[in-house]
């Protein structure tokens, strides 16, 4: 059984803590640019293969900066992406606008900052000329319907997903967008999510090379583009076998070979929008155990909760538990680890066997780099947390400040209570 090891030991915790008070997200720089790095390798047989990353998966400038030096782009879904991206540095094509049930606002700074806009919708067509115009680059996003199956094995089920035109809107929309003077085309789809399986993106690869061959036959648009988008996923548990990119991006090439170079297609780019297989293993979150609790269950509380990580609550996502300094303990107890939301679902684990764990001892909660920190929200008024970067030369930078009460009540600026609130948010402990 391959063990989950975090990637700091509890005496490098116990410095960090020193100066930021737990609970807070701890991201690994040399871990995120290894992936990277990998990444380009596992596709370095396709000229111009880029990765636009996921930005809502780890929407942090520091961590898109990193990104953004091992040659990645930015995938954005909203306005406030657009503007983080644009601030970090990512410029015209270096970001992928892949929204739905877009805002006119979002296509409208979408333009004024020239990114590749993939369309969800046919309907989008005539939106976006309305609030400003067509460009010369347009990617539409595909919806192939059904169920989606490898080797019998059904992954997810695109009929039921809202995104994506289907195969007739796809062929009508490129022939409208080519009307209107589009010159590249890009064609994009996301069938399955956190796919543990090598054969995921090739199976991906194969529909929609098909459909890339023809919509240029019926068409004659000119594709210079097909994004494999994300979903690629990692292994949570650690039983579990992780993804291997060599064999993956080796996958696709033979696919491609297959398909788009005897079709005369062999100049077409490949993109992805990796969010989770990017950052996932690269961050964790570190809390401290501050109350057990002995009821008709063994329980651990702890000063984090489902606020900084709500995949557990929401979706009952296992994420390993390591309690610092006893990774080598026998996991002889069994114990419910929760946070402190009027929730009962606020649990980071439910019934896991761990080793006896005392007040005080500190847990890094895996696997939390992506959709992690960034689904974070305010209930029961708790505060998000902050945000650290384990740098490659070993030294840790804070990269987003723990909220404060006063950041809690900011918004409330614009009622009779404002000032009161503000004032309360000096209360210090
Ligand atoms: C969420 C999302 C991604 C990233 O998905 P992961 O599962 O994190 O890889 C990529 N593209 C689009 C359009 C998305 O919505």
């Amino acid at each position: 059984m391959a063990k989950k090891i975090p990637f700091v030991t509890k005496e490098k915790i116990q410095s960090i803590i020193e100066t930021y008070p737990t609970p807070f997200h701890l991201y690994n720089e040399a871990g995120i640019r290894n992936t990277a790095r990998t990444l380009y390798k596992a596709f370095a047989w396709n000229k111009g293969f880029k990765e636009y990353f996921a930005v809502k998966a780890t929407p942090n400038p520091a961590i898109l900066q990193i990104l953004r030096e091992e040659g990645c782009g930015a995938d954005c879904s909203s306005y406030t992406e657009l503007l983080m991206s644009d601030a970090v540095g990512f410029k015209g094509d270096e970001i992928m606008f892949s929204s739905n049930a877009t805002p006119a606002e979002d296509f409208k700074l979408a333009r004024k900052l020239d990114v590749t806009i993939n369309l969800d919708d046919i309907t989008h067509i005539d939106f976006l000329e309305k609030v400003a115009d067509i460009p010369e680059t347009v990617s539409c996003r595909y919806n192939p319907g059904g169920k989606f199956a490898i080797a019998n094995n059904i992954m997810d089920n695109p009929g039921d997903a809202k995104y994506g035109m289907t195969h007739e809107q796809i062929i009508e929309a490129y022939k409208i967008l080519k009307a209107k003077g589009v010159k590249n085309f890009g064609m994009h789809a996301f069938l399955a999510s956190n796919t543990v399986t090598n054969e995921y993106y090739p199976e991906l690869a194969r529909i929609l090379f098909k459909v890339a061959v023809e919509l240029k036959e019926k068409t004659g648009a000119h594709i210079s583009f097909i994004n494999l988008s994300g979903g690629i996923g990692i292994a949570y548990r650690p039983e579990q076998d992780e993804n291997d990119l060599l064999v993956i991006g080796e996958g696709v090439r033979k696919v491609y070979e297959e398909i788009l170079v005897p079709a005369g297609m062999g100049d077409v780019k490949i993109f992805t929008e990796l969010g989770r297989f990017m950052l996932a293993p690269h961050g964790g979150l570190v809390t401290t155990a501050i109350h057990e609790k002995h009821t008709y269950k063994e329980y651990v509380g702890c000063d984090a909760c489902a606020a900084n990580l709500m995949r557990p609550a929401i979706y009952g996502s296992y994420h390993h538990i390591t309690v610092l300094g006893k990774e080598d303990a026998i996991c002889d107890h069994k114990y419910d680890v929760t946070g402190g939301l009027c929730e009962n679902n606020d649990k980071f684990a439910v019934d896991r066997m761990l080793p006896r764990i005392d007040k005080g001892d500190v847990l890094f909660i895996h696997d939390a780099g992506a959709h992690g920190f960034a689904m974070g929200y305010n209930y029961n008024g708790k505060l998000r947390s902050a945000e650290l970067l384990l740098q490659e030369d070993g030294n840790v930078k804070l990269i987003r400040r723990a909220e404060t009460p006063a950041d809690y009540f900011a918004t409330f600026d614009c009622t009779e209570f404002g000032a009161g609130l503000a004032e309360n948010a000096k209360i210090k402990m």
